[in-house]
């Protein structure tokens, strides 16, 4: 018989599970999430599988009674342990490789954080990957903290109408319902530190996001003291025109510098991710002017503090502003000092006597940082020949050099196969289980970012082609399922036929290729259907069937974008392709999770060399999703020919509707010649054994070289800690 829980032990539990709720560790923690699913399982799936909105929905009463459940109360209790021995650790990676950050931490600003689907304050891969390296920096134990934006209607929700046209609607955030806390001071009073913007004095305060050990302060001007405009100022992730724009970025840029200020921190770097955050350097700039420096003392001493990532070669992804519209935002911020407006203007001009060079958020970066990155091999390039102006020495001694991009992997694996890893890590009767916790202890979820562990993956004796087939079975289901749901949901005007008729939808057996990405138009989702009368082929065989699940948001002004989402629905609903292609809605977080893990083949098609690293295709090799793509960003580095597929060769040809061309055919004949043979060439027990051979391959070689554990260390080795 169990004892009941006494009050005091209860108490304990249920404060534990308050905190823990507020600390996104519980979005990589299978067990954390296991146990907030079960409190509510339908409160979890309606809320974006959020703890705090869990919490929320089950009363206090029901969770002391249910707490009396004694193998609930163990896990409660084991995974309260887990999260407190995470969150005192004293020996991560930071301990040992910088412990200076802790005393003075990287300040990473960044004008979205995809951290969690509950939180959509992210438009995109930029997003992402600032959750994951704030995740990473976390998990590795740096000196970190994060500074952002509170957008209270986040980035849009995906509607479709009735002519196929994408249109975008808000959810309003409610703090209170997700992972956020007020930041408070000593005192127990909201934090709340002013800013000029245009002619006025704005307040803001601060909510934090706890991910792990590390926070992430997000900015918040909508106070009652504020005027309306001011208020609105955070409303939206990129809403709105230029004015909001510039006015949102000076609340990140200099607003950031006073908040970190106001917490009493003396950052060692501060790291931009992108130029949106470019502001701060004049924040930075002007401490040190009030302290006495001049205008050029102050560039001087401003420089070996920062640190520039930037994103993209795709010229409209850097913010360029009128001097008229400096002027008009930055006014009283400037009139406060004693430099001069034009003076200010120089630092945003690759040519500072050019009155009619607009500023540029990146060239301002790029002038006051100690360095500068890009996030791939060949993103660097093309980066180092797009700013050479800027600095009129020979391409190759452009002084900016590239990380490539990763993952956080644990965020991103899916349930089943964080279980199945964990399972190889940990089972007792498997030999080479034992050599795991001898070399990296028992903590499995640090040995699952190294590369012994994935280079294991091409030994059959430790995991079988059986196993395997069965979990891509098994994760493909999952999709499909997930698929049909939404795609019911999705129904405007459902009859009762139309439940039978869903669960026919997609084929539970046939090679699934996913996209899904940003509708940006060097993007190009349509590609493939080029060739439209070849694919009509191929998802037609009854053999050896292929289908194909697509998602994406296209930007609220792109109507480029929105006419690709167009075309694609309207090819999954009135033509041959009906039923084996699908759009699947507003894709965001979740949507990602489910079709990174459940397709085999992930296909990226962007013109080449615009897509600078590309992050979805690595999210997808931890699941033996293979990758399928053009010689761009990061797969120009990853793909090694034997794990995964290429389109085309390391080349293109400059003329745009030639690369076009080229891409299509080359992306048919890859498909024709080797996918769908490799897929569908079976032995007697129905197993795939080349596919699978290749697939572990591609784990083993590509996993753990693209994670943020591998990329964060490489920004503090090279960038952080250099100074
Ligand atoms: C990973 C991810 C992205 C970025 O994908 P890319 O391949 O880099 O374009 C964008 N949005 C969401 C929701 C993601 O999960």
């Amino acid at each position: 018989m169990n004892k009941p829980l006494s009050s005091a032990e209860l108490n304990a539990i249920v404060a534990g599970l308050k905190k823990l709720s507020r600390n996104l560790w519980w979005s990589w923690s299978q067990e954390a999430q296991d146990f907030f699913h079960e409190l509510s399982p339908r409160g979890w799936q309606n809320m974006f599988h959020n703890a705090v909105a869990v919490l929320h929905e089950v009363s206090d009463q029901e969770l002391r009674a249910r707490l009396q459940d004694a193998a609930f109360a163990g896990r409660a209790r084991s995974v309260l342990s887990e999260f407190d021995a995470y969150l005192n650790d004293p020996k991560t990676w930071g301990h040992t490789h910088a412990p200076k950050l802790h005393k003075h931490p990287v300040a990473y600003f960044s004008a979205e954080f995809g951290l969690h689907e509950s939180l959509p304050i992210a438009a995109g891969g930029l997003g992402i990957l600032a959750g994951d390296h704030t995740k990473s920096a976390s998990d590795l134990g740096l000196g970190f903290v994060g500074i952002g934006l509170f957008y209270r209607e986040g980035y849009f929700q995906q509607a479709i109408d009735s002519n196929n046209w994408q249109t975008e609607y808000y959810n309003p955030v409610d703090p209170h319902n997700v992972p956020v806390e007020p930041l408070l001071d000593a005192a127990g009073e909201r934090v709340i530190c002013t800013v000029e913007i245009g002619m006025g004095v704005v307040d803001f305060q601060a909510w934090r996001v706890n991910v792990g050990r590390v926070p992430v302060y997000l900015l918040d001007t909508n106070l009652p003291q504020n005027e309306q405009h001011f208020r609105d100022l955070t409303n939206r992730v990129y809403g709105g025109d230029s004015t909001t724009r510039i006015m949102q970025e000076i609340l990140l840029g200099i607003g950031g510098v006073r908040l970190l200020r106001a917490l009493g921190l003396e950052p060692s770097t501060f790291h931009m991710n992108e130029g949106h955050a470019a502001f701060l350097t004049l924040e930075l700039m002007r401490e040190k002017m009030a302290a006495g420096k001049t205008f050029k003392e102050a560039q001087a001493l401003t420089k070996p503090e920062c640190i520039f990532t930037t994103h993209t070669p795709v010229e409209a992804g850097h913010d360029r502003f009128s001097s008229e519209l400096m002027n008009y935002a930055l006014q009283r911020y400037i009139a406060s000092q004693s430099v001069p407006f034009k003076d200010i203007l120089t630092l945003g001009r690759i040519k500072p006597e050019d009155e009619h060079e607009l500023f540029c958020m990146t060239v301002l970066a790029l002038k006051l940082c100690r360095s500068a990155n890009a996030v791939s091999e060949l993103h660097g390039q093309v980066s180092r020949h797009m700013w050479q102006h800027l600095y009129n020495v020979p391409e190759a001694e452009v002084p900016i050099g590239h990380i490539t991009n990763g993952i956080h992997l644990l965020g991103w694996m899916k349930g089943p196969v964080r279980q199945f890893w964990r399972r190889k890590l940990t089972d007792s009767h498997n030999g080479e289980a034992k050599f795991f916790r001898e070399k990296f202890g028992s903590d499995w979820s640090s040995a699952i970012n190294h590369k012994e562990f994935w280079e294991k993956m091409t030994d059959s004796n430790f995991v079988t082609d059986e196993e395997l087939w069965a979990l891509r079975y098994k994760l493909r289901r999952e999709l499909i399922e997930f698929a049909r749901r939404k795609l019911l949901q999705q129904n405007q005007r459902v009859t009762p036929g139309d439940y039978i008729r869903f669960d026919h939808l997609l084929n539970p057996d046939a090679l699934t290729i996913g996209f899904a990405r940003r509708f940006a138009t060097y993007k190009r989702a349509p590609l493939i259907f080029q060739q439209f009368e070849n694919i009509v082929k191929l998802v037609r065989d009854k053999q050896r069937p292929v289908q194909f699940i697509f998602a994406g948001k296209a930007h609220p002004r792109d109507d480029d974008g929105k006419r690709f989402i167009q075309q694609i629905i309207h090819l999954s609903k009135h033509s041959e392709l009906a039923g084996n292609l699908v759009f699947l809605e507003n894709y965001d977080i979740h949507v990602a999770r489910q079709m990174v893990s459940g397709c085999d083949i992930w296909l990226n098609n962007p013109r080449r060399p615009l897509e600078a690293s590309g992050t979805s295709g690595m999210k997808a090799s931890c699941h033996g999703c293979m990758g399928f793509s053009i010689m761009d960003g990061w797969w120009r580095e990853g793909y090694d020919g034997q794990n995964g597929f290429a389109i085309g060769t390391d080349t293109h040809p400059d003329n745009i509707e030639e690369q076009d061309r080229v891409d299509s055919a080359n992306l048919y004949k890859a498909l024709t010649e080797q996918l769908v043979p490799l897929f569908y060439n079976r032995d007697v027990n129905g197993i795939p054994r080349e596919w699978l051979k290749r697939m572990r391959h591609s784990m083993a070689t590509l996993v753990s070289q693209f994670t943020t554990d591998r990329m964060v260390k490489e920004y503090a080795n090279k960038y952080y800690l250099a100074k």
